[in-house]
């Protein structure tokens, strides 16, 4: 079944509000086995809205709209919808109803507006909105259907869950599974060449993909059965293991900050983080994972110096001859910020994050990571050659994440290519 997305709403087309919806459904429908061959964006305009979806039907037996089913007259696409069938609307007393209960449950009065949301298309499916007031409809006709859905993504999301996908595994005859191999340290290219004989199987296929200083290879199925993907997954899956598993971190993780935290709890550890270019990114993306609590214990943003010297006693002599960008520097910080928070890591990051102002040097990109448990040392210098002051702090902060969790997963043992603190300080 072939299938085109049309994302309904002029705020779109403005770059007010980024089109999530359309990303959400395409992934779903790959799993259910539906390919999606076009997305399209169209305005709150009936004329411009009726020729989309003419050309969509020309092309693809499905059509699924979300956006502009709110009670205004610029909200279109039920309209719109009924006309291109040629189907009547008529008032939903159930609708109209849930709709009046709504309002009533939150104790407001229901605008009389409101009720134009309860008219569907004659002959359409209702699919009841549990988390708003617009319902959807799927409208069947002459081999065609259209799956009209509200443009809220809380109210999108359930809505296909509960009622469409039930809906659409119908016509899929495959699922289609993935399996995403996240790696760390490694190049997209350098992956590439080792897994290079697997990039052109067929199923599953394996497909690498770059992400802001991170590479990861996507393995994905088609079966008929999740039984089955899972059987083709496991066997490719291994192999990659067996050829790059030094830099992976991951699979089927969402990101490097939730495979740290999730091995920091796993070891029953914890760490604190002194950050100056990274503004605290690190201590952010960790408290973004669930339960984070258990392993951080605190994070200080030494931008100044002072504070450098003043809360994590990195000696002002050094800070001086050495500047606050060298390796000294970050193991007297992570040394600090050890001590503070008695956590069993602390971990710092100082650099240059740009941008590139006229004059500016080549240290820009220049990052120094530290991460010590108060005997040893090891330290990460970065030359990313960047002068995108949002890259160089992201990708710091995913390298000092990756360096706890290089430490983390060594413990009990002590992880290699360390130094000892005191004397590496002292020898400065
Ligand atoms: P409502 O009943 O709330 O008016 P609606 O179905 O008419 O909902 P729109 O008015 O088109 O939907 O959009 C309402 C809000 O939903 C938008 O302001 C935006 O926050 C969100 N939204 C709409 N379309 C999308 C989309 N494609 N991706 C992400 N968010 C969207």
């Amino acid at each position: 079944m072939r299938c085109e997305l049309i994302s309904v709403g002029t705020e779109i087309l403005l770059g007010d509000i980024v089109n999530t919806n359309s990303q959400y459904l395409s992934k779903r429908l790959a799993d259910l086995g539906i390919g999606v061959l076009h997305q399209s964006t169209v305005g709150d305009n009936r004329q411009r809205l009726l020729r989309a979806l003419d050309g969509a039907f020309r092309e693809n037996e499905l059509v699924i709209l979300t956006g502009g089913l709110g009670p205004t007259p610029d909200d279109l696409t039920k309209e719109v919808c009924a006309e291109y069938f040629g189907l009547p609307m008529y008032t939903d007393t159930a609708v109209a109803e849930k709709i009046k209960g709504y309002f009533e449950k939150k104790g407001l009065v229901m605008p009389e507006s409101n009720l134009k949301q309860a008219l569907i298309p004659e002959g359409s499916t209702v699919l009841y909105n549990n988390n708003g007031t617009a319902p959807g409809s799927i409208i069947e006709k002459d081999g065609k259907i259209a799956v009209i859905l509200p443009g809220p993504p809380f109210e999108m999301k359930p809505m296909f869950e509960e009622s469409v996908v039930p809906f659409l595994r119908r016509f899929s005859e495959h699922i289609i599974l993935s399996c995403n191999v996240r790696t760390f340290g490694i190049g997209e290219s350098a992956m590439s060449e080792r897994v290079r004989h697997l990039l052109d199987n067929a199923n599953p296929s394996v497909a690498p993909y770059a992400k802001s200083g991170e590479a990861l290879l996507r393995i994905t199925a088609r079966a008929h059965s999740e039984k089955e993907a899972k059987g083709l997954i496991e066997p490719v899956l291994k192999e990659i293991t067996e050829l790059i598993g030094d830099y992976i971190y991951g699979v089927d993780v969402e990101n490097i900050e939730e495979a740290t935290v999730s091995l920091l709890k796993e070891k029953g550890l914890t760490v604190a983080f002194a950050e100056s270019c990274t503004g605290g990114l690190c201590s952010k993306r960790v408290t973004d994972v669930a339960g984070a609590s258990d392993v951080i214990h605190c994070g200080v943003v030494s931008y100044s110096n002072d504070i450098k010297n003043k809360v994590l006693g990195v000696s002002a002599e050094h800070l001086l001859k050495y500047t606050a960008v060298s390796d000294v520097v970050a193991a007297e910080m992570a040394k600090g910020i050890k001590e503070l928070s008695g956590a069993d890591f602390g971990v710092s990051v100082t650099g240059y994050a740009g941008p590139c102002f006229e004059g500016c040097t080549d240290e820009i990109g220049t990052i120094y990571i530290a991460v010590t448990d108060g005997e040893s040392l090891w330290l990460k210098k970065l030359s990313t050659g960047r002068t995108d002051r949002e890259y160089n702090r992201y990708v710091s902060a995913s390298n000092a994440l990756n360096e706890v969790r290089l430490c983390a997963a060594a413990y009990p043992e002590k992880r290699s290519e360390g130094m000892n603190l005191e004397f590496f300080i002292e020898s400065r």
